[in-house]
């Protein structure tokens, strides 16, 4: 089943480069064309990552890299990598014994992630020209694939912030739906701005105005460079560490 997924998403992959072959935005993943930008769902992934069954294996999450990647471009990856260091996961390259493991890949179709550990090999893109120069964008990507879905979805996000959706891209309302309380857990942590997985003001835009509005004017979104203490404080708590 997977692998006939993985093909699907190949195909779209290929259709993508063909319409969308700039790549200009600093936030890569938001225009990967994937659900909310840069996360891959399965049908049992849609009730969220409450889901245990998405979690890595004794904290371990095994990383084959793409050969065509360059050494500076391997480099890059891992030192960025380094970053879940300060979490109780080993994140590391695959050995032959692992099943369950990351591929990452440089396909040309930005940045995106599986959510969870789905079992087998499941690809996580990081195209090349774009997310190969971005720390955050690799973390960011590793924490979709760790089990965690976008902030600005949490179900309580209203309380917090505005969307307009006068200002999204016809088609792309998809990308602001929220989810339940039952779906995801936030680990009694508050709402974070400053989230690694937080959208910015400008996402999907048609208008260049904002389409999320925080409640909280002097807050900045969708621009954190590393993990903030709560994404790691949550990565911390959904492990057990
Ligand atoms: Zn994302």
């Amino acid at each position: 089943m997977k692998r006939m997924l993985l093909g699907v998403f190949a195909v779209l992959a290929a259709v993508q480069v063909q319409s969308n072959p700039v790549y200009t935005n600093a936030h890569d993943w938001i225009n990967s064309g994937k659900f909310e930008g840069d996360m891959v769902l399965t049908d049992a992934q849609r009730n969220g990552d409450r889901n245990e069954t998405l979690r890595w294996t004794n904290r371990v999450i095994p990383y084959e890299l793409w050969s065509g990647y360059t050494a500076a471009e391997k480099a890059f990856i891992k030192n960025s990598l380094n970053a879940f260091n300060q979490t109780c996961l080993k994140i590391r390259e695959r050995v032959s014994t692992d099943i369950n493991y990351v591929y990452i890949t440089g396909e040309n179709n930005s940045c995106w992630s599986w959510v969870g550990m789905l079992g087998g090999a499941q690809q996580l893109n990081l195209n090349k020209i774009c997310c190969c120069q971005r720390s955050a964008t690799v973390v960011h990507e590793f924490l979709h694939a760790i089990g965690f879905h976008h902030m600005q979805s949490n179900y309580n996000r209203d309380d917090y912030l505005i969307v307009h959706y006068e200002n999204i891209e016809p088609g792309a309302e998809y990308n602001f739906d929220k989810k339940t309380i039952n779906q995801v857990n936030d680990f009694g942590l508050r709402y974070d701005y400053d989230s690694i997985m937080h959208y910015p003001r400008k996402a999907f835009s048609k208008n260049n105005r904002d389409t999320i509005e925080p409640k909280d004017p002097t807050a900045v979104i969708g621009e954190a460079k590393k993990m903030s203490d709560i994404d790691i404080a949550k990565v911390l708590k959904m492990y057990k560490c």
